[in-house]
């Protein structure tokens, strides 16, 4: 059986990045750059004002109060465009130019405008270079300043803004198609009858898939049934990148999901995985190139499975630079005495303590069918097969949930 990080390395490495395509800054959020961005201005563009105040020469300033002769007024948008000389003053305001010839800019409430409008009084000296920004002492023209693969959060937004992306080349977004199989499933809508339970996995599912990025398209419910798996991921497969199931996929008598692609001529690049929860996770490929996610149906084994594998060649697809969940180290909150045999994913709720350390406390919970207790569940907790037991206290190796 392949371990976690060959089945992750697997899922990369047969996962291509989709095409790129342009879209307006408005819809750029949350979309992964399919292209360096570099600053086409020195930012700030000339020497700015970043005070209220008057714009001067320090050396003016020396003795105070200094009296200067207020020579005109650099406002944002509407500079002064002469030379301040000796015993001259220039009023500014935040965002302005400062004009040639000041090398400082003295804040207002550090300075008292005579009656006549015509002169200033500087109170207290100001060093040389005071509250002025300097041209291009940000970012320099031509400077690569995002690059391809990153997200495009709020931040880089304005980023983009800044530099003239009215339009930005991302990934396209994947379209994941979401198939829950067994015959014991009825729709939300409906009153489960006898021997019946209703679909979570079609909403989890979708809900991991929309976190990650996708265009979601949920299908209807498929029984244990051969020949109706098969049109549903057929059909499926002709609009969709990546077909995510679940269910179906263990060694009872009606999984079927496996038959169904071998059928397909599917090419199943693995099918076991040394994990808990989720051992029977399938990765495949369809003769048209669409990847499936054969998930197992426990509603926990499903998220895990999918955030571990799905949701890996979801982001690669769109370009996304980092694939993998975000991982860390915290300080395990309670005992726990995982299964031996294979690697764990234990669901594990972070917080901090008074002590600024972080914490995992590792959540009570029934097993992989318990997706009530699962709910609060920020992180897993990965632990090592073989450990029988980590005590309170120890360090514990963790990747976020993503929320
Ligand atoms: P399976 O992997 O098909 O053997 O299913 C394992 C367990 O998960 C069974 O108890 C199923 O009833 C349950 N299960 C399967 N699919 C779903 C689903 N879509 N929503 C909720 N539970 C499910
Ligand atoms: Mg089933």
């Amino acid at each position: 059986m392949i371990s976690v990080s060959e089945a992750i390395q697997i899922v990369k490495d047969q996962t291509r990045a989709l095409e790129s395509e342009l879209v307006e800054l408005s819809q750029a959020l949350g979309r992964y750059l399919a292209e360096d961005v570099v600053a086409d201005s020195d930012l700030p563009p000339f020497d700015r004002s970043q005070m209220d105040g008057y714009a001067v020469r320090a050396a003016d300033t020396s003795t105070t109060p200094a009296k200067l002769r207020i020579a005109g007024e650099s406002a944002a948008g509407r500079g002064w465009h002469h030379e301040v000389k000796t015993g001259e003053a220039v009023r500014i305001m935040t965002g302005a130019p400062v004009p040639v010839g000041a090398d400082s800019v003295q804040q207002v409430e550090l300075t008292r405008e005579l009656d006549s409008g015509s002169e200033v009084e500087i109170l207290e000296s100001v060093t040389l270079g005071r509250s002025i920004v300097k041209r291009g002492s940000e970012i320099k023209k031509s400077q690569t300043v995002l690059r391809a693969g990153e997200r495009i959060n709020a931040g880089a937004v304005a980023v983009l803004a800044s530099f003239g992306y009215a339009n930005v080349k991302v990934g396209r977004l994947p379209r994941v198609a979401i198939l829950a199989t067994g015959s014991e499933l009825v729709k939300v809508d409906q009153q489960p009858g006898q021997d019946q339970i209703r679909d979570s996995n079609n909403f989890s599912n979708s809900a991991y898939a929309a976190l990650a990025g996708a265009t979601i398209e949920r299908l209807p419910l498929a029984g244990d049934d051969i020949a109706q798996l098969k049109r549903q991921i057929e059909g499926a497969a002709e609009r969709s990148d990546i077909i995510v199931t679940s269910g179906g996929v263990s060694v009872g008598r009606y999984d079927f999901t496996k038959t169904v692609l071998k059928d397909l001529g599917a090419e199943i690049f693995f099918e076991r995985v040394a994990l808990r929860p989720g051992k029977p996770a399938v990765f495949a490929r369809l003769p048209n190139g669409t990847l499936v996610f054969g998930l197992p149906g426990n509603p926990v084994s499903v998220s895990v499975t999918f955030n571990l594998f799905a949701r890996v060649a979801i982001l690669k697809m769109q370009g996304s630079a980092e694939t993998e969940l975000e991982a860390g180290t915290a300080v395990l909150s309670k005992n726990i005495k995982p299964a031996k045999d294979r690697e764990s994913y234990l669901p594990a709720r972070l917080s901090t303590n008074e002590n600024a350390q972080l914490i995992a406390e590792p959540l009570k919970w029934g097993g992989s069918s318990d997706f009530v207790g699962f709910v609060r569940a920020t992180a897993l907790i990965i632990v090592p097969s073989g450990t029988h037991k980590i005590d309170a206290g120890r360090l514990v190796e963790f990747v976020h949930l993503p929320q």
